[in-house]
């Protein structure tokens, strides 16, 4: 029999990661979730026979045996799905069709932008030997235990885990794609390095982790996609004996003698457990479901807007073409800007899902273009005609482009749908539809390793899990998250964490 209860916000993947974790630690956990699925930003949607993936790039943990694997493992996530591995990340090509071609095997990324640029030869070196240290290097010791359980012995084995990567860390943290990328002679690797990892601010460090991380063969792309990908963690949790209550959206979070008691729903129900862990946009928790009575002066300070937040726009579009010859993922560097949205774009990047066959009909190709969004813009023209025009013209602009790459493409077309920031807020009620909650920038960074705190001053018997507690997000990082907050509610109750993997039967009663 279950001694206590945990009702988690949210069945994104920290919120599944979490309620598996409480059902295999023998709580009694619910799930309450605003959609009529699981997933939150882990998710894709299906049109016409297209199915159009908003999430997963690279999955870090795909690789058996490798970092975050395990956490996978137990969730249930990767048993049975091949994963899909590119050796090339991305190819960044200019108007004059110079081209840099991203492989993730360093000798063979620096053999080729040698040959584009050999006096860069020096700064191409210290890349490719980046990346090698970095395949040796297990991020997921940043999470294994919650900093605030850790003690004497946790802390010197975390320091002996960091230490021989110190110097890397210091070199490559503190330094961005831009940044580095200013240093190179060539005009065209000055242009397009910062595009090489989709945003020019990322720490090199995270670059470099994320190919040593596919030459490693664990950054690979889960076959049938990001839904498929969290509708298997679902499974996993209700065989744990879960249970998932969809289109019940937390209204508040109730609070009895500063100890959180419950949930109240936007039906005015009520709903009563032991302990409650949101799993949900982290601005909406404190400041809403909380109203702001648990927040203290740091944590007004990260909400207060200065925090880098990406925003984003995908234009799907399904086309009645094979372009599986063509590269999966291509950035485009323009001599002139391409205006969407009134916003200007020197670049542009274009991917097809053309690796894996599961995701559009046999001789027909799902495509996606990506880039930035101002936020404050779509909220500002959301529930007007405006709103809706604007997508149009965004999707028409695109299509012109991609008429430029691929002539006839635009007969071919058969699917369009293009998600704004508000269709992100809407659907997972992502503060201005952030994709990772924080982004990961050299500003961000140091709390990324330092961590956030996963409770508020105060407060009792709460936890946070997910993207807005641990700057970066991700998959891998959301799940360990909610990993992190039930081994969190074990040590409130001095009880021992454990953990089990699909194969071995039910977790027994607590
Ligand atoms: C376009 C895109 C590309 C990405 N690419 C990658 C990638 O290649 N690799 C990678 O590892 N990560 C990637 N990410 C990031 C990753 O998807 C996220 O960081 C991660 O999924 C966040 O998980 P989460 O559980 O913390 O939050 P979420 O996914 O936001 O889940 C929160 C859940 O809470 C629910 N919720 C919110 N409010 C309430 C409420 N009041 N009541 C009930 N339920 C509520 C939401 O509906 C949602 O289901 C990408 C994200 C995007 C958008």
């Amino acid at each position: 029999m279950a001694e206590k209860s945990i009702i988690i916000i949210g069945a994104g993947i920290a919120g599944l990661a979490a309620g598996c974790y409480g059902q295999m630690n023998g709580y009694d956990t619910q799930i309450f979730e605003l959609h009529d699925r699981p997933g939150g930003l882990c998710t894709a949607w299906e049109r016409k026979g297209y199915t159009f993936d908003g999430c997963i790039h690279y999955l870090f943990g795909s690789g058996r045996g490798q970092p975050y694997n395990q956490v996978w493992q137990e969730l249930g996530a990767v048993q049975g799905r091949p994963m899909i591995d590119h050796e090339k990340f991305m190819e960044i090509v200019d108007p004059a069709g110079q081209r840099l071609i991203v492989y993730s095997d360093p000798e063979r990324l620096a053999a080729h932008m040698k040959a584009l640029s050999p006096e860069d030869a020096e700064l191409i070196d210290a890349l490719a030997g980046g990346i090698r240290q970095f395949t040796r290097f297990d991020m997921s010791v940043l999470q294994q235990k919650p900093r605030a359980l850790m003690g004497v012995e946790d802390w010197r084995e975390f320091g002996a885990q960091m230490m021989p990567y110190l110097g890397a860390l210091m070199k490559w943290g503190r330094m961005s794609a831009q940044e580095f990328a200013d240093r190179f002679h060539s005009p065209f690797l000055r242009r397009a390095i910062p595009q090489m990892f989709a945003w020019p601010d990322i720490p090199m460090m995270a670059g470099l982790s994320l190919l040593a991380y596919m030459h490693t063969g664990n950054a690979g792309f889960p076959a049938g996609g990001s839904l498929a990908f969290a509708q298997a963690i679902e499974q996993r949790y209700l065989a744990l004996g879960g249970q998932i209550h969809y289109k019940a959206h937390v209204e508040k979070i109730l609070v009895v003698d500063d100890r959180a008691v419950g949930v109240r729903l936007y039906t005015d129900e009520e709903r009563r457990a032991d302990y409650v862990i949101s799993a949900a946009d982290g601005r909406n928790t404190v400041f809403e479901m909380l109203d702001g009575q648990y927040a203290d002066r740091r944590i007004r300070q990260q909400y207060d807007g200065r925090l880098p937040i990406h925003s984003q726009i995908q234009v799907s579009l399904g086309v009645n073409a094979d372009l599986s010859a063509a590269p999966h993922w291509a950035t485009y560097l323009l001599d002139e800007p391409l205006v969407l949205a009134g916003e200007p774009y020197a670049q542009l990047s274009v991917k097809h899902y053309g690796f894996d066959a599961s995701l559009a009909p046999a001789g027909k190709s799902a495509v996606v273009v990506m880039f930035k969004a101002d936020y404050a813009y779509w909220q500002r023209i959301y529930g007007r005609r405006l709103y809706d025009t604007e997508q149009l013209q965004v999707a028409g602009t695109v299509i012109d482009f991609l008429e430029r790459l691929y002539p006839g493409i635009r007969g071919q077309i058969e699917v369009k749908d293009v998600a704004t920031p508000l269709s992100y807020e809407r659907f997972t009620g992502n503060w201005q539809g952030s994709s990772c909650g924080w982004l990961l920038t050299k500003e961000t960074m140091g709390l990324m390793i330092q961590g956030l705190d996963k409770t508020l001053p105060g407060l009792a018997n709460f936890y946070m899990a997910g993207q807005w507690v641990e700057p970066g997000g991700s998959v891998p990082v959301a799940a360990m998250s909610g990993r992190n907050a039930i081994q969190l509610v074990c040590a409130n109750d001095e009880r021992p964490f454990v953990t089990s993997l699909p194969e071995d039967g039910p977790a027994p009663a607590g």
